[in-house]
């Protein structure tokens, strides 16, 4: 089993465990790994497969203070969580870039650098879970099957902690064009309802200029 076949589960919603990991995996983990896990509110596969990548890609580039670090990301799971925590590329700031190919893939830039490197998590890591993950995502787990999808979602965190990165990752130094800035626009007062707008998402109805949720309500 891939990770490719099994993709639907790494976008995960569920809480796999709370903030307190089970015993086994607690050696596993440091004070960066944890602060993932409370941001991300659980503690999943998905997250630990995120913390893996932006482990390995810190090692390269230092945590973003400002924009000066861009992660391009191929998908919309959980292991976004860990890389906005461990290198602060964040959706507020604008360096966190979304491309949902569906897929483990992890592009970083470098502004500071002129340089990029793509991360490709090649990790098989989920074994037989799938056939539970499907039931699980209907709810027609047994008791029994239960505590077997449990300790194998274990096992893979623990799997992914602590695999060396030539099991888990595949990288390439690649020549990408610098993303654009995320930029400033003047803020407007929408004519209909009185609220300030960037100018930039500003649209025209009858005559005024307004904000684009009452647009999408106007042209109704
Ligand atoms: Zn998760
Ligand atoms: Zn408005």
């Amino acid at each position: 089993m891939h990770l490719e076949d099994s993709y639907p589960f790494l976008a995960c919603q569920k809480i796999f465990y709370n903030i307190q990991p089970p015993s086994s995996i607690v050696r596993s983990i440091d004070e960066e790994f944890k602060k993932a896990a409370e941001f991300h509110g659980h503690i999943c596969p998905g997250l630990a497969i995120g913390y893996r990548v932006a482990k390995y890609a810190k090692e390269h580039y230092p945590r973003s203070k400002d924009e000066e670090l861009v992660a391009i990301v191929e998908n919309k799971s959980c292991s976004v969580d860990a890389i906005q925590e461990v290198l602060s590329c964040t959706y507020g700031k604008g360096n966190l870039i979304t491309n949902d190919f569906g897929k483990q893939v992890f592009t970083f830039y470098s502004r500071n650098q002129d340089k990029a490197m793509r991360i490709y998590f090649k990790g098989s890591v989920f074994g037989e879970m799938d056939k539970l993950r499907q039931k699980f995502a209907k709810g027609e787990l047994s008791e029994k099957e239960q505590q077997d999808f449990a300790a194998l979602r274990e096992q893979a965190v623990q799997k992914i902690l602590t695999a060396p990165n030539e099991e888990l990752l595949s990288v390439t130094h690649v020549g990408i064009q610098a993303p654009e800035k995320a930029r400033i626009y003047p803020t407007l007062r929408c004519q209909e309802c009185g609220e300030g707008f960037m100018e930039v998402l500003g649209r025209v109805a009858n005559g005024k200029v307004v904000c684009k949720s009452c647009y999408e309500k106007m042209i109704c």
